[in-house]
């Protein structure tokens, strides 16, 4: 009937997002539903692979697998599987099933993302109905980076389309790692009959190398996230133990002998932030601890008359030794417990009655120090039981404790502690309620991943109740939903967001790193405008204190001025030595086309293809990156447009050397304007054109590296007839090529203006421009230069500190060598993979062109596309350029470091192995 079903084996597919497990569930969930009701006596056999009969395959085998730590794990699952799945097998529901939807028999369009068809009904069988999801699952968590994440996206899928009972819930996880433990005794028995069948053994490596990962996930957390991808609460009394508390509220005793409040002898407390964003944190606070932070603390403290400061749960941080594992990687950062900061020494008294139920001095740099766990039962028909942990105590709070010993409402029975006793924290305590401790013994974990916010906010609820902390103490950041529907209500449509339906919010940026709102840290390759680092102490330090004394403009005498046009034409050369300072690139533009227009003679420019120079109504007119592209109305009459110099795209039509054959584009157009040129304008002797304006290297352009000649050739040739050349260095200048500190000195040319922007001040507004003394004379008609915010004191600090950090910490030189590791990394790539047709660039301004076809090198900017939204997943931030949309850029700030670039270049093999 079926003579091909499209697809490819989902095996094969490396590229695996939560869209195709949610649309493969909720296919499977309507295989079931399909299959529901039908049944025939044909089904009702006994087959090896039927799940059912997990406990007696896996018995009967067991002895045939040789690998002992294999052995091993079967045996763990097994034994998990007697004690928790056995039991509860009479309850499950029943029903033919495929019963063997592995990652061969489940067919993929990888690009859409979709499964297109499932093969191979060789065992079917009328069996329990969780096992046809449960042995999907089983194959789906091989090799994933989080395999319980994966399950939960396939179960929810699942569930959407064919709802779960929660006994079925119960048993799908420890269901599915049996089916991996059938799955290797089969192989083992199968092995030793026919050793050279291979296909028999196609699952095993992948199971050889997951099973050790599943088999040490806590069961119950294992359907706990399960029951929270359904829907359900993910821990089942939890619900019940937090209405317990809300209805028993006036029954806790204060936490700190008094209640908080305002009222004569109340416990004074003010909220404190310590979330990703919050500026307690501000430069290296969350790299140096323990005496800053109380410092800080202590200042919020008195500022408000507080004694004591709260605040904490559910709050996404990044103080927890954020720098220790790999960008990728997600670390733990939301916070489970509530925290009161300040107040050493001070006593904690119990809430309601409890038993001690655990105690430790967890002494490692950054642990808890001395915690203890107090363990309670709501008293009621049905009680339940519940944990409260109190972390970062004092040493002597565990003095005379004992384990079952009984601590009354109200009783004292600990202190706050301090550095470094207190796991070399800032002083404060950490209370955490606790639904279950998932055999934990004591030190549960404060901190959760976000991606499994829901399952801990529900293992760990808020205690803030409990503790007596009144609401108005907490105040929720607004959601990604929040600042989306305000931002499209307030902002015009076109300031665009990057990523599409999945913007970015970011809340901190620290050296070469941007975090999100859930404290996840990104590696920044794409913003070259923090060129000495996001929020540069230096810098920061420098602008904070000018702007607390002085912040006016070019209009009084200021030394900071003057100060740093010295400084700045210092690094340029003879004769740029005038400067005008501006608050943006695209002012500087502006600036440096009235400085051309300066002597007489024509308006004409010329332009380089695909350039952009600034969004102003002129800019937009020099831009044809702009002009030409959505919304353009094309290139006035007075602009012409010269090709880019990019040897990649033009190789097949270059004829002599390269840098001349561009430049005769150049003479092109000025043997037009010759023609053009009337006998009127030949005796008023003015110029043939006004102005040839470049980016010295084509950034929107495609990260492009013209031949070094070609400069030479084209400014000749411009003020042989009579024009002014202007470099826009904003995006190359400040040592970014790694080789010079100015893109221009690259060709041995000197501009006659030099346009500076973006990096020039780490992200404080300010553009400069630079010029000769003559064009200077020329252009000081009478007509005052002013901007109101251009050159204004802070910013003139700004670009000084930036300067100065840049040649302190030699970023130039360093820029050279990360960006030589970059290329070498990106250009291993370019030999795997067909799609890279070029690596090019120099110290941190990088550009890798994908095409379709290395022959033709037609652009792939869907593929370019692909990459970076891939490489966001993976916490690198790039974008794309270049006429074709086809060029992945990689700048970042100037301190990007060899770490990073294993990021970057793991990230990018990650995403080139994913395109589908
Ligand atoms: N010139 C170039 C080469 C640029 O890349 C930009 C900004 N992307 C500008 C000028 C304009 O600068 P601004 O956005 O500060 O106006």
């Amino acid at each position: 009937m079926i003579s091909a079903v499209p697809g490819a084996p989902l095996a094969n597919v490396v590229l695996r997002t939560d869209a195709l497990w949610e649309q493969m569930g909720s296919a499977i969930g309507g295989l079931t539903r399909g299959l529901d009701g039908f049944d025939s006596a044909a089904f009702h056999r006994t087959l090896d692979w039927d799940l059912a009969r997990a406990s007696a395959v896996v018995s009967e085998r067991i002895d045939q697998v040789h690998d002992r730590d294999l052995r091993a794990l079967i045996d763990h699952v097994h034994l998990g599987y007697v004690r928790d799945v056995v039991p509860v097998l009479p309850s499950l529901r029943q029903s033919v099933i495929h019963a063997d939807l592995n990652d061969y028999n489940l067919l993929v369009d990888a690009r859409a993302q979709q499964l297109t068809g499932i093969i191979d009904f060789g065992d079917v069988v009328y069996s329990h109905t969780v096992n046809e999801i449960a042995i999907a699952v089983a194959y789906a968590m091989l090799d994933a980076v989080d395999p319980l994440l994966t399950a939960a996206r396939l179960v929810a899928g699942y569930h959407a389309e064919w709802p779960l009972t929660e006994a079925e819930l119960s048993v799908l996880f420890p269901l599915a790692c049996m089916r991996l433990c059938v799955s290797a005794c089969m192989a083992a028995e199968s092995q030793r009959a026919q050793s050279d069948n291979s296909y028999l053994r196609v699952s095993q490596q992948p199971i050889h190398r997951t099973l050790p990962a599943l088999a040490v996930v806590q069961p119950r957390y294992a359907m706990y996230v399960l029951r929270d991808a359904c829907g359900l609460a993910p821990v089942p009394s939890s619900p019940t133990v937090v209405a317990w508390i809300n209805s028993h509220a006036p029954s806790f005793a204060p936490i700190f002998g008094r209640p908080f409040g305002e009222k004569q002898g109340d416990m004074r407390a003010t909220a404190i932030d310590m979330s990703a964003g919050s500026p307690l944190l501000s430069g290296d606070a969350h790299e140096n601890g323990a005496a800053l932070l109380d410092a800080r603390i202590a200042r919020q403290l008195a500022e408000h008359g507080a004694e004591i400061g709260v605040g904490g749960y559910d709050e996404p941080r990044i103080i927890y030794d954020w720098e220790s594992e790999p960008v990728g990687a997600e670390r733990r950062t939301i916070h489970l417990g509530l925290d009161f900061s300040g107040g050493a020494g001070a006593v904690l008294y119990a809430p309601m009655d409890g038993t001690v139920h655990a105690f430790e001095n967890a002494a490692r740099h950054h642990d808890y120090g001395p915690v203890i766990v107090l363990r309670h039962e709501t008293h009621g028909a049905d009680p339940l039981t519940f944990y409260s942990l109190y972390g970062h105590l004092s040493l002597d709070s565990l003095d005379q404790l004992e384990v079952g010993q009984q601590i009354a409402r109200g009783t004292a029975f600990a202190r706050t502690g301090a550095a470094p006793a207190n796991g070399d924290w800032w002083t404060h305590v950490h209370v955490q309620l606790i639904t279950d401790m998932l055999d934990v013994p004591c030190n549960v974990n404060g901190a959760a991943r976000a991606s499994v916010r829901s399952v801990w906010r529900s293992l760990s609820p808020d205690p803030s109740t409990f503790l007596g902390v009144p609401v108005a103490l907490s105040s929720p950041l607004p959601t990604n939903e929040q600042l989306l529907s305000a931002r499209r209500a307030h902002v015009g449509g076109n300031v665009r967001l990057s990523y599409g339906n999945a913007p970015l919010t970011v809340v901190r940026g620290w050296k070469q790193y941007l975090f999100n709102e859930r404290g996840q840290r990104f590696v920044d390759a794409y913003n070259n405008v923090a060129h000495v680092g996001h929020s540069h102490p230096r810098v920061v330090r420098a602008v904070a204190a000018q702007l607390s004394v002085l912040n006016t403009n070019t209009r009084y005498l200021q030394s900071q001025l003057t100060q740093y046009a010295q400084s700045l034409t210092a690094l340029l050369p003879a004769p740029l030595s005038v400067c005008y300072f501006t608050a943006s690139g695209s002012e500087a533009n502006e600036l440096a086309l009235r400085l051309a227009r300066a002597a007489p003679g024509a308006r004409d420019v010329i332009v380089m293809d695909s350039a952009y120079h600034g969004h102003t109504t002129t800019l937009i007119d020099i831009s044809p990156y702009k002009h030409g592209g959505a919304g353009g109305s094309g290139a006035p009459d007075w602009v012409h447009t010269v090709a880019i110099p990019d040897v990649y795209r033009a190789q097949a039509e270059i004829a002599g050397e390269p840098g001349a054959w561009f430049a005769a584009d150049v003479e092109r157009v000025l043997e037009r304007l010759r023609a053009r040129q009337t006998n009127s304008d030949l005796r008023a002797g003015g110029a043939l054109l006004s102005a040839f304006i470049s980016e010295v290297c084509p950034s929107v352009g495609g990260q492009i590296l013209p031949p070094p000649s070609y400069l030479g050739e084209v400014y000749a040739r411009v003020r042989a007839a009579g024009g002014v050349c202007i470099a826009d260095e904003v995006q190359t200048g400040f040592g970014r090529l790694g080789t010079h500190f100015w893109a221009f000195e690259r060709s041995g040319v000197v501009p006659d203006v030099v346009v500076l922007g973006k990096p020039i001040a780490n992200g404080f507004p300010m553009g400069a421009v630079v010029t000769t003394p003559a064009i200077a004379r020329a252009f000081d008609n009478g007509m005052e230069y002013f901007s109101t915010f251009g050159g204004s004191t802070a910013a003139c600090v700004a670009a000084q500190a930036t300067l100065d950090v840049t040649l302190d910490e030699g970023l130039q030189q360093h820029a050279l060598q990360v960006g030589a590791e970059l290329l070498s990394g990106f250009r291993a790539l370019a030999e795997q993979h067909e799609v890279v047709g070029d690596v090019r660039g120099s110290g941190l301004f990088l550009g890798v062109e994908l095409v379709k076809d290395r022959l033709t090198r037609e652009p792939a900017p869907d593929e370019a596309s692909f990459v970076v939204a891939r490489l966001r997943e993976q916490q690198v931030l790039v974008g794309t350029d270049g006429p074709h949309h086809n060029v992945i850029k990689v700048r970042g700030p100037m301190c990007l470091g060899s770490a990073d670039v294993e990021s970057i270049v793991r990230a990018l093999a990650g995403a080139l192995r994913e395109m589908p």
